[in-house]
């Protein structure tokens, strides 16, 4: 029996984005979904629906990943991103493949070298130059690291020296996700970010963390964004994606947010599909957008819950 396909995206937690870039964010969001539900209901895979959602909003500046990626303290572009999906073939289980990429400046589309690691290495991480080799080698496109930079991402740069007098990150709203079931059962989830505006230069957050930032075994696949050092300290995608085995989608994720805010303090979102194809989607920061597509649905644009809410 035919599965009905399920995809979720977000453009991260943080504060609400400013009056001017709503429409041109649920655009976005709005599209890159459309992008991933083509590829699923033609019957592809759940990875390449998320691979070309993800794409699509790192190719937009209005989102911290990608082109338009934030910048660390000393003003450069150093981006973080990862993929994995679950493997059923012929009615047998394989263990979940991943792959990530951190700290790279010079790589167009991140999440494409991410799943160039997983399918082409024998490593699940890889960071830096030997990264930027490999997508060299896998006709995966590099450009000078200056041409990363957005003009609206150096001028959040600029506003920000010049605002804060002890430099402090900032989750800057906008890192990207997607998570997908397809139809033959697969799973696959993704995560892309510039990671946190004045970050210092080498510093890795959670989007590429296995079990963290992403993480999807045959029960689920999950998402997150927000404060990296927090979703870290509670593996917080591969604890909300094992909870699906005794709760909802939804259940897991308001559940794993709360953990997170009453452990670690910290400000973050995540979405989560299931394998039957129920989302979840909540966060603790000051406004998280999401969009979600089903054959039944749709594609729809939603601002998701915070943990507060009565949903
Ligand atoms: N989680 C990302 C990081 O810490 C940032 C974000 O999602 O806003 O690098």
């Amino acid at each position: 029996m035919r599965i009905p396909p399920a995809l979720i995206v977000h453009g991260g937690a943080g504060a609400r984005a400013p009056a001017g870039e709503r429409a041109g964010r649920r655009h976005g969001l709005l599209s890159a979904v459309r992008r991933g539900a083509e590829i699923l209901v033609n019957g592809g895979a759940a990875l390449d629906a998320i691979i070309a959602a993800v794409v699509a909003l790192e190719d937009n500046p209005l989102f911290n990943a990608g082109f338009g990626s934030c910048l660390t303290l000393d003003g450069r572009v150093e981006m973080d991103a990862a993929v994995t999906a679950t493997r059923l073939e012929a009615g047998e289980k394989l263990p979940s493949q991943s792959g990530g990429v951190v700290m790279v400046s010079r790589v167009r589309n991140p999440i494409l070298l991410a799943r160039a690691v997983m399918e082409h290495t024998p490593h699940l991480l890889i960071g830096g130059i030997g990264a930027e080799q490999l997508a060299r080698q896998y006709r995966i496109p590099l450009v000078r690291s200056e041409a990363m930079i957005a003009p609206r991402a150096r001028e959040r740069w600029q506003a920000m020296l010049a605002k804060h007098e002890r430099k402090r990150p900032i989750a800057d709203h906008g890192t990207v996700g997607a998570a997908a079931l397809d139809n033959h059962g697969n799973l696959a989830a993704g995560t892309s970010t510039g990671g946190v505006l004045g970050k210092l230069r080498g510093r890795i957050g959670d989007s590429a963390i296995l079990g963290a930032g992403f993480y999807a075994d045959e029960h689920g696949a999950a998402s997150a964004t927000g404060q990296g050092e927090g979703i870290m300290q509670t593996a917080l995608c591969r604890t909300a994606v094992e909870a699906l085995r005794s709760d909802s989608a939804q259940g897991a994720a308001k559940t794993l947010i709360t953990h997170l805010q009453q452990t670690a303090g910290s400000q973050a979102g995540i979405i989560i599909v299931d394998r039957q194809g129920g989302f979840g989607f909540v966060h603790n920061a000051g406004a998280m957008e999401i969009a979600t597509f089903t054959p039944e649905t749709g594609a729809l644009h939603r601002f998701a819950p915070s943990i507060d809410s009565r949903h």
